[in-house]
């Protein structure tokens, strides 16, 4: 294991409540950096402040914890043992949010990746993320990178729909 993983497992112990900075997403971005890539963290100015934005290839990439996404895989569909009504409406809205998210992305031209904190990455780059980063795949749509977006925020400072 690389000093880099091992500086990011430590940096879990500071990671923010509000799943930034999470494991699978250190990992991804050890891999990623190995690999040469360049890339920017939580860009405020897209929508849903993507996890890690690379903008030569003009996608970004979202980690995302299995429960509070509500993937299809056992976590995601497990349910807490008390309070699950609460707990059903709050990943139902994240769920919404997160459609909404890709949505308003793809519309500006971003490419958008969701990578599953249950997926191993211990073989290297998650396929999807290989995929997209094989120097084929660049072709014609190397765009750069907007300037800053105007992004509506809510109360929290959470994106909200732009419609
Ligand atoms: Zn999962």
């Amino acid at each position: 294991m690389s000093d880099t993983l091992t500086k990011a497992q430590r940096h879990r112990c500071m990671s923010a409540i509000h799943g930034r900075n999470t494991k699978p997403e250190l990992l991804v971005r050890a891999l990623l950096h190995k690999q040469g890539f360049r890339f920017r963290l939580h860009a405020n100015f897209l929508p849903g402040k993507p996890d890690i934005v690379l903008p030569k290839y003009r996608a970004v990439i979202f980690v995302h914890g299995c429960f509070w996404h509500s993937h299809h895989c056992k976590r995601g569909r497990s349910t807490p043992a008390t309070n699950q009504a609460f707990w059903k409406k709050k990943r139902a809205a994240t769920v919404r949010r997160d459609r909404s998210v890709r949505r308003r992305l793809r519309s500006r031209g971003w490419r958008v990746i969701v990578v599953w904190e249950c997926r191993p990455m211990t073989a290297g780059l998650p396929r999807p993320i290989a995929r997209l980063l094989e120097p084929a795949s660049i072709g014609t749509r190397r765009v750069p990178l907007p300037g800053k977006l105007p992004v509506k925020t809510g109360s929290r400072g959470c994106p909200v729909a732009d419609g």
